[in-house]
This record gives C-alpha cells, structure tokens and sequence, in this order.
C-alpha cells in the first residue's frame, strides 16, 4: 500500500455512490461526493505548496467541508491538526506557534482576527466555511476532482492532537498512521460496525473521540453518519429513527434522559450506545438502560492513545467501570514510586503499551520522556485499579489525588458516597490547601431538578460511610458543575476557585 491510513479509510470506497453523510436536513453526500471534494481540497494545498509532512492547523465549524478537509490532509500526506473551534486568537496563537504550521484553515468569521497574528508567524492563512465557501473553498473548486495519493508509510505522523487541556496546557500528541489504523480496525471489529451502520455523530471533530474513534470507525466499516454540527436535543431526537449506533459523552446521555420524548420504541431498533471521554454515572446507566432497554456500552480513552480499554459488545457492561483492555492494547496499574505493577484490587497509576500509543509530545521532549516509559508504558495520568473480574475503573486523574495529612484520598470514592444521597444529582471532591493538614476535601454538590439536598444528612450519612481523614470538612452547593466542551468537570477552575476557602483554618 503507497499510503496505508489513505487506502483503508478513504480510497476503498472510491467508485460508491451509496451516502456517507447524511445532514441535519436530511440530506445525502455520498461516498463519492465526499472523496472528490477531499481530492480538489488536496490538490488545492498542494497547489498552495504545501507537501508530506507539513503541519495544516484548522479551526473549523464541523461540517461535510471540514471532514473532508481532513480526508484532503490524509491523501497529500499533510499533517492534520484539528483545533477546538472555542479557542480565543490567544490560544491558537499558541497551537499555531508550537506546531510551526505552514497553514491555517479558519471558519471566514475568525479570519480578520487570525490573520496578522498567523502571518506574523510565518503561516498561511485559508478560510473554509461550513456553506462550502471561503477562499481554499474558491481554489478547491477549480481543482480536478481527483488528485494523486501521496506516499506515506504506516509510521508516519498522520496527526496532531492537543490534548483537552484538562490538566494543564495542551500537548500535542503525534499520532501516526498506524496509531489511527490499529485502534479504527480494533474498534470496528470490537463494536461489530458494519457498512449497514447508521452513526449519530453529534460530537465535535477536532478532538479524537468525534474524528477518530467515530469516524475512522465508520470509514473502515464502509458504514454511514448522520452527521450534526452539534448535539441539538430535537435534531437528534428526530433523527435517531435513522441512526443504527450512537456515540455521546455523559452529558449526551443526561440531556436524552431529561427529555419525556426518550422512550423504547423510539430506540427499540438502535443497535449500539457508547459512552466515553468522561465518567459516566451509574445512575445513568441504570435510568437509561430503564427507559429505553439499552445498556450503554462505556469505553475510555485519551488523546495519546485513542481508545484503551472497552466493555463487552457481549457480555456484561459494568456500571462504573471502562470495562477492558481492548485486543492488542496492553493496561497495567502501578506504584507511582516504583513503577511496578499493584496487585489486583490496589489503585495505582494506569499504563497503556500497544500500538495505539503516541509517538511523543510535539517540541515536548522532557515531558514526553516524563510520561513515556522505557518499556513502552505511556503514563496516562489516570489512577485506578482492576476489579476480580478484569474490569477496570478509573478513581480519578494523578492531579486530582488529594493528599491529607499524609492521606492518600481518591475524590472519586468521595463522590460516589455523596451522589447517592437524597436529592443529590452530581458532586466533585476537591483539595483545597489548609493549614494544618496540607490538603483537606472539599464537596460541591449539584443537586437534583427541583431538590433541596439537607447537607447536614449528607455530611452524616458521609461520616458513616468513610474514614474520618476522607470526611468532606465542607459542603457547598452549586448550580451546576464547570465543563469544557467535552463535558469533563474542571477540577483545576474549581480548585482556584475555593483555593482561598480554609485559609482562615
Ligand atoms: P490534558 O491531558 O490536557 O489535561 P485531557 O486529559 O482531559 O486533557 P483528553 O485526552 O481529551 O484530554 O482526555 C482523556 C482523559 O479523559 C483521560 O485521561 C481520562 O481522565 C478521561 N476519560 C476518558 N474516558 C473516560 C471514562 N470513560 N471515564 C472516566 N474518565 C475518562
Ligand atoms: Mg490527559
């Protein structure tokens, strides 16, 4: 094969005239509708001198342009850098810099903005727009519909993700071919995707949930998506009917459940949900799986590593737990101080070897040589522990563990006493610095629609359950919890936030 990821996602379906995309409208794009577009975007970067191996950054609305936009970079052997479409001229500044783009692709909107600071930098800057406008748009359309595949070997960069941002400044994650091909193959083949498969695809495509796990999963099944700019609660409603799987974070599944319109014979012929880039609470599990008679399937995975472990497609779907290592991806729980793997049962930090794993942090050395083992292990940041049976579940992020009064404390065993209390919807489990003992934990808790929890009860009913040292000093409550644009909680704007709360202690 000349270019492995291009031929097994892309130029196998050259020739169909079957839908690839289906729109909010309804509307079709076919397989090959979208394949000729891609060849007259690749043919117009290369035309503006771009080649294999150079970074093209793009921030984009999500649309049919914009994928095959990415299917563009794929096929001239460009370096495919999706970047979050809420990040200010400050931060792209940033990416823009750190990757040294020759490129950037913008939505028309952001280009007054952008355009002194990507030329300051030496870039070029295109705009796309989601109506198929826009000036790489203009080049495209004088471009031939069909271009040359570039050569690439499977080890080449194919990719560069930013990581969330979660925990710190972004990192680019260099993803290679061969990285995306191995965990599309296994996936599909995990989850049973098929060409007759419908996928709702209502995430955003510049993280690696919406562009590779749903996305490469589909194209090397031969299958189809419905493909929304966004999560709207009626379009997804209204389109279900057509879709055979979905693909959601928790939120996704929360906003269904608060909706009367979610009933069995509304999903009854839907095959696969899938849940992932945050924890999904049990209760949701238990009151999706009651209204509709579907178990959501949970899997977890990061940009570094696409996807690591899955429950079962057959088989038991664990509430709580990320199920288990997927086939060829090898997880293992260790001792932060020796690196050597804990027994069974034990929390540790979590390790991920295999060929989904990254090449490294772009211009990252140290930090790559930090997080990247020897042996192969690539340090997640994650902790957890496997249960008796092989599942896995994941206790919280190395950030997040509050250490008090020489205490280890996982805010995840905290929360899940305080969730299930009376009235309570969700919480977060934070240490905030105090004087005496370091660290001491925090509870913020979001209560239920209409509920009025009694913090009193649920600091008893805490104090029952758990170790004194574990005991949450204080209570609060809050409307709702703060989330980036994939529904992870931000545990560092909450940390700031009440920073100051004990300092009197
Ligand atoms: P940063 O690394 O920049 O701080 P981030 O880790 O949030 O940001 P991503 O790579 O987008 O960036 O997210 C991966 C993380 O998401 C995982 O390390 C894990 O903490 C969390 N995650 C993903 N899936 C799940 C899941 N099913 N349950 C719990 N956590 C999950
Ligand atoms: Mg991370």
């Amino acid at each position: 094969m000349t270019n492995p990821l291009y031929d097994t996602l892309f130029g196998r379906h050259a020739g169909r005239t079957d839908p690839f995309l289906i729109l909010a409208d309804g509307a079709t794009i076919g397989y090959d509708a979208f394949l000729a577009q891609a060849a007259r975007l690749a043919n117009a970067l290369t035309g503006a001198g771009l080649g294999a191996g150079d970074r093209l950054a793009a921030q984009v609305e999500k649309s049919p342009e914009a994928l095959a936009l990415y299917a563009a970079c794929v096929q001239a052997g460009i370096v495919f850098l999706p970047l979050n479409t809420a990040y200010t001229t400050d931060e792209l500044t940033y990416f823009v810099e750190n990757s040294g783009a020759a490129m950037v692709v913008c939505d028309g909107a952001r280009a007054e903005a952008l355009g002194p600071v990507v030329r300051a930098l030496g870039a070029r800057l295109e705009t796309l727009d989601a109506d198929g406008t826009g000036s790489l748009a203009r080049r495209a359309a004088e471009c031939a519909d069909t271009a040359p595949v570039v050569p690439r070997d499977g080890g080449d960069l194919a990719a560069f993700l930013y990581t969330s941002g979660t925990t710190g400044r972004s990192k680019g994650a260099m993803l290679t071919q061969d990285n995306l091909l191995s965990n599309a193959r296994t996936l599909a083949q995990h989850w049973r995707f098929g060409d007759a498969d419908v996928l709702l695809h209502a995430l955003p495509i510049f993280h690696t949930h919406g562009l590779f796990v749903a996305t490469n999963i589909t194209l090397v099944a031969g299958g189809s998506m419905i493909f929304l700019p966004k999560f709207d609660l009626d379009r997804v409603i209204d389109l279900l009917p057509r879709a055979t799987a979905m693909m959601g974070v928790p939120t996704f599944y929360t906003r269904l459940l608060a909706d009367t319109r979610l009933a069995r014979d509304l999903v009854a012929h839907m095959r696969l949900f899938v849940s992932g880039s945050a924890p999904l609470l049990s209760e949701t599990h238990e009151t999706f799986e009651a209204r509709t008679g579907h178990r959501i399937l949970e899997r977890y995975g990061m940009t570094e590593t696409n996807m690591n472990t899955s429950n079962p497609y057959d088989g038991e779907r664990r509430a709580g737990t990320v199920g288990f290592p997927l086939p060829g991806v090898e997880v293992q729980v260790t001792d932060p101080e020796t690196g050597d793997p804990v027994q069974a049962g034990e929390v540790g930090q979590i390790e991920v070897r295999g060929p989904n794993v990254f090449k490294g942090y772009w211009r990252m050395p140290e930090k790559t040589a930090e997080e990247l083992r020897d042996n192969g292990f690539f340090i997640t940041g994650d902790l957890g522990r496997f249960d008796a049976d092989g599942y896995l579940h994941i206790v919280g992020r190395n950030k997040d563990l509050i250490i008090s009064g020489g205490y280890n404390i996982y805010p995840k065993e905290v929360e899940l006493v305080l969730d299930a209390q009376p009235g309570v919807m969700e919480s977060a489990v934070i240490g905030v610095p105090h004087a005496d003992f370091g660290e001491t934990v925090l509870g913020l808790i979001v209560p239920r629609p209409g509920a009025d929890p009694d913090l009193d009860a649920i600091a008893a009913a805490a104090g029952q359950a758990l170790a004194r040292f574990k005991h949450p000093r204080k209570l609060i409550l809050l409307d709702e919890l703060p989330r980036n644009t994939m529904g992870k909680v931000q545990k560092n704007v909450l940390r700031d936030r009440y920073r100051d709360i004990f300092a009197a202690a």
